[in-house]
This record gives structure tokens, C-alpha cells and sequence, in this order.
């Protein structure tokens, strides 16, 4: 037997925590990493936030789990929660990114497949966006045009057009008759943090409104306060129909949604969708412990100040390193800086040598996603960490 207990799907590394402190992870041998990767944009209260232990904690010693053919005191208190904070007249509750984005598409196609009268049962087609990243389920593959999900997993789900991202144009172009809706991260992630334009998202907006169509953003990784907005559409003043969202919401327990207006949701009749877990009592508590959190002004104003502040020093680091860094994108706590080499050496370089953990992005980006709690002393200790990291780096390439 040579294969590992582990199915090896995910690369070999030697940094194996096994304690989190506020913005640090301690390892198996006791190195601490400052963690400017936060699980992937997971982690928004750090690792021992209080409030949440807290209320993890309660909810466990009184009730984990029961099921969804019960009322749920608990997941009422979230969903209004969610409803409160953004365009959404209504919450289902999933336990992963992929499957609020899965649900999300199955709610774009029934609130035209499922409408009765006021439906066409012609219309499934998603148009989705160039260097998209939805999840690993079979539907968020084939959302995607990245061929490297793809390998070894045909046949595709059928209904998705690949547009260019950022581009009306392109998306115009693929509209037809069988047309259900967009699907688009406002802010690409993987993608390598990559802001959509304001025109192009209000574009889409008025494409959606002309023909009846569902704008579904994915905001899986951008959501949940992490560019200073609760959710990232409202940077581009528009209202979406459709919203998955997951990562930080859970602040690190396993927990997604799709959020919806009521009229977008009026193909979810009874029946149409469920979830054994989804929603279960004890990842309604992590939501409204971290909805607590950061559902107020003041905390989204800080992780704005805390974005522009981290913005403004990474502009002027990445002028005494041209020959690395080309530039500084997005929004908020949620930052990339594009490099004028592959990202991948470096971030392995401030991880392995300088135990700072960041995360490689497409289009050579380092992503920069930070706990949204880190403070004036973490903050200092990252650039402490990239410029020594930067400066070693370069030593290291020209050797
Ligand atoms: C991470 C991510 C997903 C998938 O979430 P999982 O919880 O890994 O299934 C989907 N969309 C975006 C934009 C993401 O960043």
C-alpha cells in the first residue's frame, strides 16, 4: 500500500498545526506563522475568538443536530439575521461554499423552469465568467472554464457559457433563448483578486433587469464583511437576485447559504431542495456568534481603515522590489499583489523561511487575507515578515 490514509489530492506540507492563537498558528514542533491566509478568507475572528468558542461551546452541551423536518428557533435567528444585513428576503442554509453555489444555480433555473405561467421552461443556461472558481461539485466544475478541474471528471454538466470576465460585450454575446442568468464573483478569488469594473457589474444588472434574468453572484470568498462591505455588491451599488455565500460566515465552522429575494426564490418550492445537515443548530450558533461580530458599521469601518492602511504600505513596499511586484489589488481586508514572477516560490518562501502564511492565486497574485481582527502589532510583524521575505527572495533568484 503507498498511498496514504489522506486520499493525496492535496499537496504534501510541512506546516501541520495544531493550535490557533488569535492570528497565529502554533505547529506540531511549536513554530508559530503569522496567518495572513486565514483558512482561505475562513477564519475572520482569528483562532480563539471568545465570542464564538463561546457559543459553539453552549449550543453543543444544549443541542447539535436534529432535523430539518423540525422548526428551527435557531436557524430563524440567522436567517433573519442575514436578511437584516443585505438584499435578502430569504436564507437557505447549506454546509459548504460548493453547495450554496450548486443550490444557487438550481434556484436560477427554477425560478424560470418552476414559475408556471410566469416561467419559461426553456431557460437553464448560466453564462459564467473567464478564470471563475465555484467549488469541486460536478456543477461548479462546469461553471468553470478551468480546463484543470475538468481532467478526469467528464462528462460536464451541460448548461454554461464561458464569457470573459469583466466584459459586457462578451457576455452580450452569448445571450439567447435558453439564457437563465449570470453567475459571477464580483471579486475573484482564485481568480487572483481581481475586481470586477462598476460598469460591468451594473452592466450586468441591466442585462438581468431587460430580460428577466437571474444575476447570482458568488460571494463565497468575498462575502462576510471581508472587503468592508458586508457583501461585496454593495461596492458596485446594485442589488443582486441571488447570493452563495460560505467561507468566513462560519468563521471556521463548516457553514454556507444561498441568499435570495423573494421573488428569486419562487421556484424553491416545498420539496424542490434539502439538506441533511444544512442549517443544523450548531453552525446556526458559529453564524450568529460571527454575525454578532461583524454585522455593525464599526466593524466593517475598521476593516476598511485596516484594508487602506495595509494597501498604502504594501504600494510603497513593492516600489523597492520592481522586478518582483508589478501591482496592489482589491478591496478591504481581501488584497492581492500581483507579481511580475510566478507567486507560488514566493509564497513558499514566506511560508517555509519566514513562517508567514499567505495563499498563491491565479494570474501570479499572493493573496493577502488576513483575520479581520489582526491588529496594529500584526500588522507590523506582516511587513516585518515580506520585507525580509522580499528581500531574501531576491537574493535567493539571483544567485
Ligand atoms: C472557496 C470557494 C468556493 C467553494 O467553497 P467550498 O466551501 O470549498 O466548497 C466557491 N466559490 C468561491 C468564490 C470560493 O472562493
Amino acid at each position: 500500500m503507498t498511498i496514504s490514509p489522506l486520499m493525496p489530492v492535496y499537496p504534501r506540507c510541512g506546516v501541520r498545526p495544531v493550535k490557533g492563537e488569535h492570528c497565529h498558528l502554533i505547529d506540531e514542533d511549536g513554530t508559530r506563522y503569522l496567518d495572513f491566509a486565514s483558512g482561505i478568507a475562513v477564519n475572520l475572528l482569528g483562532h480563539s475568538h471568545a465570542g464564538l468558542i463561546e457559543a459553539i461551546q453552549n449550543q453543543a452541551a444544549q443541542l447539535m443536530h436534529v432535523s430539518n423536518l423540525y422548526g428551527s428557533p435557531q436557524g430563524e435567528k440567522l436567517a433573519q439575521q442575514l436578511v437584516d444585513a443585505t438584499f435578502a428576503d430569504t436564507v437557505f442554509f447549506t454546509n459548504s461554499g460548493a453547495e450554496a453555489v450548486e443550490g444557487a444555480i438550481k434556484a436560477a433555473r427554477a425560478y424560470h423552469q418552476n414559475a408556471g405561467d410566469a416561467g419559461d421552461a426553456e431557460r437553464f443556461e448560466l453564462i459564467t465568467f473567464s478564470n471563475a472558481f465555484h467549488g469541486r461539485t460536478m456543477a461548479t466544475i462546469s461553471a468553470s472554464n478551468q480546463t484543470k478541474m475538468h481532467h478526469g471528471f467528464s462528462p460536464l454538466l451541460d448548461g454554461f457559457k464561458y464569457a470573459e470576465f469583466d466584459d459586457l460585450e462578451s457576455a452580450k454575446s452569448l445571450m439567447g433563448p435558453h439564457t437563465a442568468g449570470f453567475l459571477v464573483e464580483p471579486i475573484q478569488g482564485e481568480g487572483g483578486i481581481r475586481p470586477a469594473s462598476d460598469a460591468f457589474m451594473k452592466g450586468l444588472r441591466e442585462l438581468a433587469d431587460e430580460h428577466d434574468l437571474m444575476l447570482v453572484l458568488d460571494e463565497v470568498q468575498c462575502g462576510v464583511a471581508r472587503t468592508g462591505k458586508m457583501y461585496a455588491y454593495e461596492h458596485y451599488g446594485i442589488e443582486p437576485d441571488i447570493v452563495a455565500t460560505a467561507k468566513g460566515l462560519g468563521g471556521g465552522f463548516p457553514l454556507g447559504a444561498i441568499l435570495a429575494t423573494e421573488k428569486a426564490a419562487r421556484g424553491m418550492t416545498f420539496g424542490t431542495h434539502g439538506s441533511t445537515y444544512g442549517g443544523n443548530p450548531l453552525a446556526m450558533a458559529a453564524g450568529s456568534a460571527v454575525m454578532d461580530a461583524v454585522a455593525n458599521p464599526e466593524f466593517l469601518a475598521e476593516v476598511t481603515e485596516k484594508g487602506e492602511r495595509i494597501r498604502t504600505r504594501l504600494e510603497q513596499f513593492i516600489g523597492n522590489y520592481p522586478e518582483l511586484f508589478e501591482l496592489v489589488r482589491g478591496k478591504g481586508l481581501m488584497l492581492g499583489l500581483k507579481m511580475k514572477v510566478e507567486s507560488r516560490p514566493f509564497f513558499l518562501h514566506l511560508r517555509d523561511n519566514h513562517q508567514l502564511l499567505t495563499v498563491a492565486a491565479g494570474d501570479q497574485t499572493l493573496r493577502v487575507i488576513p483575520p479581520l481582527v489582526i491588529g496594529d502589532a500584526e500588522i507590523d510583524e506582516f511587513f516585518d515578515k515580506l520585507s525580509a521575505g522580499a528581500a531574501s527572495f531576491k537574493v535567493a533568484e539571483t544567485a
